[in-house]
């Protein structure tokens, strides 16, 4: 996990007393030179930084922080370099990347039924990770009713159906090419019968040109009135989870992200590139392919993998 932008910015090495070397290609070894290559320092970090998928703006941003920080650090010492740097790209990230955190299972703890709509591209990992969710809010003592409202993909109602069985919770599907949106109105009538339930609602991996899809997305939003509207993002898509999110964001109003495929993805930037530019929350993070394969995202979870 993130391998890639921890050897760009020199932090995967164990020994805490690099030798300095600018070819090594470790940022954090070039630091105890001359204060007059920081510039130097900044232009590497920031070609690092593209390398392992953080959107320009974004690089642009950290290393310009980054390197203040370091600037104002008497960071000369050999010991402490390593060390020194990693604070300095913790401090920076942190700051960078803040953003308001959501608690899904907090806030459905204080409505019923509590409606999320899932929105995303075809593959991104949508209906592996409803399911995910569903099995999470399961155990937690929920009612969930999964709304099989992608209607318009062959097989899609079958595979959440699938789903739904292995799990143990209600899928309402009606027929394919069915009214999506009528799909999500039996599910929140359903559910508003049951005392802290949970709709889940799938809908069609649209690509983003398909202007039918995109009214049939709005009107499942107006019929349903979700709490939430979350759109998952593959990892392995690099920036394009930016282009992605805002025109979705756009189409219906994103109110924040699941990020999945985390497990497989080696360059970790996409994640810092979604908070620092859309400053809207990652809720979970997808980690394989089993339904226990999901993790609530923090920041501090995500600074520990890189700088740990
Ligand atoms: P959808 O078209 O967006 O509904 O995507 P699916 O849920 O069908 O997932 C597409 C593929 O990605 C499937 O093979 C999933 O098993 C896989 N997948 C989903 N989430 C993850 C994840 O977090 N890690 C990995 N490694 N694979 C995932």
């Amino acid at each position: 996990m993130f391998e890639k932008l921890k050897e760009k910015l020199g932090l995967s090495k164990k020994d805490e007393t690099p030798t300095v070397t600018r070819d090594d290609g470790g940022i954090a070894d070039s630091i105890g030179t001359s204060s007059k290559d920081l510039n130097e320092i900044a232009a590497n970090l920031k070609i690092s930084l593209i390398e392992a998928d953080v959107a320009l703006p974004v690089a642009d941003r950290i290393s310009n922080i980054l390197l203040k920080k370091l600037d104002d650090k008497s960071v000369r010492l050999k010991g402490d370099r390593n060390a020194v740097f990693k604070e300095a790209v913790r401090t920076t990230l942190k700051e960078i990347a803040a953003v308001t955190p959501i608690d899904l299972v907090e806030m459905a703890s204080k409505k019923s039924p509590f409606v999320v709509m899932f929105v995303g591209m075809n593959g991104t990992g949508k209906t592996t990770s409803i399911a995910k969710i569903a099995e999470n809010f399961k155990e937690k003592g929920y009612y969930v009713v999964i709304a099989a409202s992608d209607t318009f993909r062959a097989g899609a109602i079958e595979q959440i159906a699938l789903h739904g069985e292995k799990i143990g919770v209600k899928v309402i599907k009606h027929q394919a090419g069915g009214d999506p949106a009528a799909v999500s109105f039996d599910a929140v009538k359903h559910a508003s019968k049951i005392e802290k339930s949970v709709v889940l609602i799938d809908t069609a991996g649209r690509m983003q040109n398909n202007k039918n899809l995109l009214e049939e997305m709005k009107k499942i939003k107006r019929i349903s009135s979700p709490d939430l509207i979350l759109l998952t993002l593959d990892a392995l898509s690099g920036t394009d989870v930016l282009t992605q999110a805002k025109l979705f964001d756009e189409a219906v109003g994103i109110n924040g992200y699941i990020v999945t495929k985390i497990d497989a993805d080696a360059k970790g930037g996409c994640v810092i590139s979604l908070l620092s530019e859309t400053k809207k929350p990652i809720l979970y993070i997808g980690t394989g392919q089993t339904y226990s394969d999901l993790v609530q995202f923090s920041l501090d979870w995500y600074l520990n993998r890189l700088l740990n």
